[in-house]
């Protein structure tokens, strides 16, 4: 499908799944690293849809104890035959190239070349993706099969790179709301041509940010595309006072496979984001999981690096490395299923606003339950618009509400929805019932 703007603001699962996925067809085939034109590419692509701020960081650039490396441009890699065919060709898959190969140009025979192939024996079918960023090497990728099928050589070997001083590039949108403290979500765009690692996390974030004005936070919103480690370091490292913002937040990535969502804990395990994502997971499938953090995985490592200690999990669907196609061509955009994408969205949106929303109050009214009825606020009539909140949830909080339980608590205890639970206490705090706890 064609994509505009609107499609992305949609609130038909089906159709916003489609849209979804077709940006993820968009941004596929560009070769993205943790540096140079990919990643511009790919955020004036975003910029289409929602502003993003680029920040340019010089390479040489210490990050605390990461240096910015140089960047890393790709025109064009191939093996070739002696008859000029291109036998391994990097215009027909962006794995195809080690990412980050130095360039080089040579004729080798297979056995010269041998070292420089990777290949998955286990999965002859598919191609591997490797990286070698802080190490120069030069390299490619290609099936096991293809691989059997190469001959003997002699090859002609190009890899039409440049890797030299430039910059790595954040990409940033902050929507302001009504308060300085920060909601956080980040997505990394440093894989070339693999759809469920990168490509999910990338569209969900950008389709949030195109609807957060429908979430009506409090909260303002800062959404982070950044390269993997580099990045988020890189991140830190030019924003260490801003942190102290965040209330909560979440690294998005593998969402668009079939899986089940997997909610993974921030490094405290007991902040808002986990108590929102334990709790939106909870109510929206029985086959959810949550996992506790470790430190390893996506960016939530340097989030939930002991002097940072953010409140940051990550949501993600199958984990990464516990599905077979992760990190090779099987994930493409045949595996993005987009109706989990949209799924996928909705969980981030819940998990957002129940952050957003996350209070602790205390009843002014706590000797015996306080009348409803004269405040209007019990149903006179059964099957009333479902828009006015049961009255079991106006118990639940009026009962737990003694300056100690929060909404999310109170939310867990009862078995409501937090939307409920968050509906009552403002019907609540409107009656003069409930106050902010100090
Ligand atoms: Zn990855």
């Amino acid at each position: 499908m064609s994509l505009d703007h609107a499609h992305l603001l949609e609130e038909d699962s089906a159709l916003l799944g489609q849209s979804l996925h077709a940006l993820a067809e968009r941004l596929y085939p560009i070769c993205r690293s943790i540096t140079g034109p990919g990643v511009r590419e790919t955020l004036k692509i975003l910029s289409e849809f929602v502003p993003v701020k680029l920040t340019e960081i010089p390479s040489g650039t210490d990050v605390f104890d990461w240096t910015i490396p140089n960047e890393w441009t790709i025109r064009d890699a191939y093996v070739a035959d002696h008859h000029g065919n291109r036998v391994i060709d990097f215009q027909a898959h962006t794995l195809h190239v080690l990412n980050y190969s130095a360039p080089v140009r040579a004729t080798l025979s297979l056995e010269e070349l041998r070292p420089h192939l990777h290949t998955l024996p286990d999965q002859p079918n598919l191609i591997p993706y490797r990286t070698s960023y802080y190490k120069e090497n030069w390299g490619f990728c290609l099936s096991q099969r293809q691989l059997e099928m190469l001959g003997d050589g002699p090859f002609e070997v190009c890899v039409d790179s440049t890797l030299a001083p430039g910059s790595l590039t954040l990409g940033e949108i902050l929507i302001p709301g009504k308060s300085e403290k920060e909601i956080l979500i980040s997505a990394h765009m440093c894989h070339p041509s693999l759809a469920n690692d990168n490509l999910s996390g990338l569209v969900i974030a950008t389709a949030l940010a195109m609807r957060a004005e429908a979430l009506n936070l409090t909260h303002s919103l800062r959404i982070l595309f950044i390269p993997g480690t580099i990045g988020s370091i890189a991140w830190l490292a030019l924003n260490e006072a801003a942190t102290a913002k965040i209330s909560g937040g979440l690294v998005l990535t593998g969402l668009g496979d079939s899986g089940p969502l997997t909610y993974k804990r921030s490094r405290n395990g007991e902040t808002v984001v986990d108590r929102a994502a334990e709790h939106v997971l909870a109510h929206i499938g029985e086959a959810n999981s949550v996992i506790d953090f470790s430190p390893w995985g996506y960016d939530e490592r340097q989030y939930g690096s002991p002097g940072f200690d953010l409140p940051v999990g990550r949501l993600s669907r199958t984990p990464h490395g516990e599905y077979p196609e992760y990190h090779t061509s099987g994930d493409n955009l045949e595996l993005l299923n987009a109706e989990a994408l949209a799924a996928s969205l909705q969980a981030v949106e819940a998990i957002v606003s129940a952050i957003d929303g996350e209070a602790v109050f205390q009843s002014t009214n706590p000797k015996g339950e306080p009348r409803l009825g004269k405040r209007g606020l019990y149903r006179q009539t059964a099957g009333q618009g479902g828009a006015v909140p049961d009255e079991i949830a106006f118990l639940w909080v009026l009962n737990q509400s003694d300056g100690t339980h929060s909404l999310l608590d109170i939310a867990k205890k009862s078995g409501l929805e937090f939307k409920k639970i968050r509906g009552a206490a403002a019907a609540l705090q409107d009656a003069g019932l409930l106050l902010p706890a100090a």
